[in-house]
């Protein structure tokens, strides 16, 4: 059979504690992508498959050495010619049945990829207005989460921090070096996502979120690195923190923008620009490191 070229030791069924079956033996995974002018990218699934005929996502069963989303990217490639790299996660939903998991990982792809039936598990690769979907033959569990990944498809993480407020918050002397215990949260900021969503009252499963570090006074000089962006106050930081929280919605009014400081004015002000405050504790959990 030369249909099954990309063979791991995630291929299998699953008997599962549901009561049915499913394939993947470390769970499966599948990619979502999102474009607010075209839609969403959907599979036209082969005939011969599970559910043949309907319509879904790129995906399929994880290997024991993959993440979730290592798999979905590997899927996306192999079946519509997603190169990975072009690839920014924006969020995933993760239906776990215990004894299996099937993660939807939603993201945004480079303009310039051209995705394709790639293989032959895909009759067509297709993008598709968000107002179509439901009016197509879906691939059942595809059908079933629509609507609460319709909920979130165009939305983003945004975590403003609130430098000076987060550092204060940890005595680890950072009185003695505001410039490098600033830097040391950039970097902590650095290696930061997927987060769990359920800490910070987030839908969903997990988030990749844009960083934005809000710096001020003497811990001013701390430079941008990889994911985090940051913003030096000309004056007061908490301005700022809200001009921030103000400019991120403008933009995008559906994002989640999160501002992570325990100033109770700043708290009030952050939602009064329609934001959200989170306290430090909540940040520190999401850079801990893994257990
Ligand atoms: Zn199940």
């Amino acid at each position: 059979m030369t249909l099954l070229h990309h063979r791991h030791d995630g291929d299998g069924w699953v008997d599962c504690a549901c009561g049915q079956r499913h394939w993947g033996v470390f769970g499966s995974a599948g990619l979502l992508l999102v474009d607010p002018e075209r839609g969403v990218l959907l599979q036209h699934r082969a005939h011969w498959s599970h559910h043949g005929g309907t319509w879904g996502v790129p995906g399929g069963a994880r290997a024991s050495s993959e993440t979730p989303l290592e798999a979905a990217l590997r899927e996306a490639s192999e079946e519509a010619d997603i190169p990975p790299e072009a690839v920014l996660p924006s969020h995933a939903w993760v239906e776990d049945h215990g004894t299996w998991s099937y993660t939807t990982v939603v993201a945004t792809a480079d303009r310039k990829v051209r995705a394709r039936a790639s293989d032959p598990e895909s009759l067509d690769i297709v993008w598709t207005p968000v107002g179509d979907v439901s009016h197509l033959p879906l691939l059942p569990a595809f059908g079933a989460m629509w609507p609460q990944l319709l909920d979130q498809a165009f939305r983003r993480l945004v975590l403003v921090v609130d430098a000076a407020n987060v550092v204060g918050s940890r005595p680890d002397g950072w009185w003695r070096d505001r410039a490098g215990a600033t830097e040391r949260l950039r970097d902590d900021l650095t290696g930061l996502g997927p987060v769990p969503a359920a800490p910070l009252g987030l839908p969903a499963a997990l988030w990749w979120p844009s960083v934005v570090l809000v710096t001020e006074g003497r811990a001013r000089g701390v430079p941008s690195a990889d994911g985090v962006r940051v913003v030096e106050a000309d004056g007061s930081g908490d301005d700022a923190v809200v001009d921030v929280v103000a400019e991120a919605l403008r933009d995008r009014p559906g994002d989640h923008v999160l501002a992570v400081t325990a100033d109770r004015e700043l708290r009030a002000r952050v939602e009064a620009a329609g934001g959200r405050p989170v306290g430090p504790s909540a940040l520190f959990e999401l850079t801990r490191p893994p257990r």
